[in-house]
């Protein structure tokens, strides 16, 4: 395996040999790369690229603060549970999105929080990417945590070139109420570039949108090449990939988001797939 790590002030680029899918996924959380990681570590490390096939994944961090997703999140886990996990203080989390080459196309999943202290332009930057040169985004869900960076202060698109998709029963679901004036305004913003996809679909890129409701009513999980795009089926990964079974309040239908859960982490398992979660602990690939 040969394996090349950089650093460059906060960043890490790891380029990866091109072996099969198993080898891969080792290497992502191989102890040179966690070494490597923890080289920078804490606020300053905030982007990583890793090659995976033909795919250039390139992950950002949005969130500036350390973020630990605290263990009232999640009530149905039992005292001794977190306990013998170590994760009595809490889960160690992010708000991360993903920006991936494939085909020449340059797409964004999701677009993280928005918050003034966003890294997402900033990360991007890290890459050389600017603003128009994102030509997809790729909603997993519409939480203000995923769709917030698509909109500037003043309301306006950020993204300046960006053809929008997100599932239909996702942008239904949001629409029915009036009250959901975020996600209205997204949307709004975006509209004369909106596309609705149905579960199953392959979008631009090669990325097939696969159904993984239960979090949210349209939640989509993505697959492009041997890169599996979580979006939110893990807001605790220390926990609940080993207790699937267990929810995040976040969660609107527990049963059906537990499912999916069990359901991608034994695909990914079975077919050698890195994930790449928005919420999975620094770097949020696995
Ligand atoms: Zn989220």
């Amino acid at each position: 395996m040969n394996i090349k790590t950089y650093l460059l002030c906060g960043t890490v680029a790891l380029a990866m040999a091109s072996c099969g899918g198993n080898a891969k996924k080792q290497t992502i959380g191989s102890s040179e790369t966690k070494a490597a990681v923890q080289a920078i570590g804490g606020d300053s490390l905030y982007t990583l690229a890793v090659q995976v096939g033909d795919v250039q994944a390139m992950w950002i961090r949005d969130n500036a603060a350390e973020r630990l997703m605290p263990r009232t999140l999640f009530p149905d886990a039992s005292d001794a549970l977190m306990d013998s996990l170590g994760l009595a203080g809490g889960v160690p989390s992010s708000v991360s999105v993903f920006y991936v080459k494939t085909d020449g196309a340059g797409i964004l999943f999701d677009t993280g929080l928005g918050a003034a202290d966003s890294r997402l332009l900033s990360g991007l930057q890290t890459f050389g990417v600017v603003p128009a040169d994102v030509k997809y985004i790729y909603l997993t869900h519409m939480h203000g945590d995923h769709i917030g960076g698509m909109l500037a202060a003043d309301g306006t698109a950020v993204f300046p070139n960006a053809e929008v998709y997100v599932s239909q029963p996702e942008y239904d679901f949001w629409m029915a109420d009036k009250a959901n004036r975020q996600q209205a305004a997204a949307m709004d913003a975006y509209r004369d570039r909106l596309h609705l996809f149905h579960f199953g679909d392959t979008l631009p890129g090669g990325v097939v949108a696969m159904d993984a409701v239960g979090h949210t009513p349209g939640h989509t999980v993505f697959q492009v090449g041997k890169l599996l795009v979580l979006g939110d089926l893990m807001h605790g990964a220390a926990l609940q990939q080993v207790r699937p079974e267990v929810c995040a309040t976040y969660d609107m239908d527990k049963e059906a988001a537990a499912r999916v859960r069990r359901h991608f982490l034994r695909y990914a398992g079975e077919n050698g797939l890195v994930m790449a979660g928005m919420h999975l602990p620094v770097p949020a690939f696995d």
